[in-house]
């Protein structure tokens, strides 16, 4: 469950990311050019009170640095 940072609702998640026009979405890597190391398709959630937005990722085991 994920809190909204602007009024602490409850957040609805699972939305898929899609860039309009182009339909490709997006996806989270890491580098650049052929040695990127693609981490995961984001997914966002919103908040149904005031329209908060955050991104996330769900398979996190994938990212192996960087970790806080
Ligand atoms: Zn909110």
């Amino acid at each position: 469950m994920r809190i909204c940072r602007q009024c602490q609702c409850e957040m609805l998640e699972g939305f898929d990311v899609k860039v309009e026009g182009a339909g490709y979405g997006i996806k989270i890597s890491k580098g650049t050019g052929i040695f990127a190391n693609r981490i995961e398709k984001p997914k966002v959630a919103i908040c149904p009170k005031c329209g908060e937005i955050s991104l996330y990722v769900e398979s996190l085991d994938k990212i192996t640095e960087d970790k806080c």
